[in-house]
């Protein structure tokens, strides 16, 4: 019964190498994503065993979980296909005109998110994010997986701050993290996802 599964790679746990390191990949995506999949599935458990015995009590403590492990599971899909090994370089067409209104050129939008990683405290996530109210791409500084974000906000880009996503290879250093990660952002994949939300409107 199981509403929300693993989803496989879209490479080789080493294809994003020297960037980011097989092992850190291997384990990210094995450990760390597969633990917030089955977070997300026993929430879902826990909220009709809830629901059929009419009791209440510890709900709160779940419904936090189901806000966190299925935004974990979310950002973590969005992150392995905004990576590649064949990424890099700068986003063409509508997204980079769409990037130049909102941010004034793509170099501002990489030094923002850039610095939303260097600056989150404790652990989050960069995202660039569709925004249907003001109908306009922001960033977010998410917090954890699911906190400091715009309500209806749909993110097409992803940056994982956590430390698991890059201390094994970068240690102390995060920002050698971000620079190197510019060197895999599949901007193609940010593209395809952008063109598909743009026509979302809130409210
Ligand atoms: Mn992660």
């Amino acid at each position: 019964m199981s509403q929300y599964s693993l989803p496989d790679l879209p490479y080789d746990y080493g294809a994003l190498e020297p960037h980011l390191s097989g092992q850190i990949i291997e384990l990210h995506h094995d450990k760390h994503h597969a633990a917030y999949v089955a977070g997300a599935n026993t929430a879902l458990e826990k909220l009709a065993e809830a629901r059929d015995k009419g009791e209440f009590g510890a709900l709160t403590g779940i419904e936090k979980n189901l806000a966190f492990h299925v935004s974990g599971h979310l950002l973590h899909s969005l992150y392995w296909q905004n990576m590649s090994p064949d990424g890099g370089g700068e986003p063409e067409g509508e997204l980079a005109a769409a990037v130049v209104e909102d941010f004034g050129s793509v170099d501002a939008l990489k030094t923002q998110m850039s610095q939303v990683i260097a600056t989150v405290q404790g652990s989050g996530w960069a995202a660039l994010s569709w925004e249907p109210v003001g109908q306009r791409l922001v960033v977010h500084q998410v917090l954890d997986h699911q906190d400091n974000v715009a309500a209806g906000s749909l993110p097409v880009f992803v940056i994982d701050g956590w430390e698991h996503a890059w201390y094994l290879q970068y240690k102390n250093v995060k920002a050698d993290y971000v620079t190197a990660f510019w060197n895999v952002v599949n901007w193609a994949d940010v593209a395809t996802r952008f063109a598909k939300v743009r026509s979302v409107t809130l409210p």
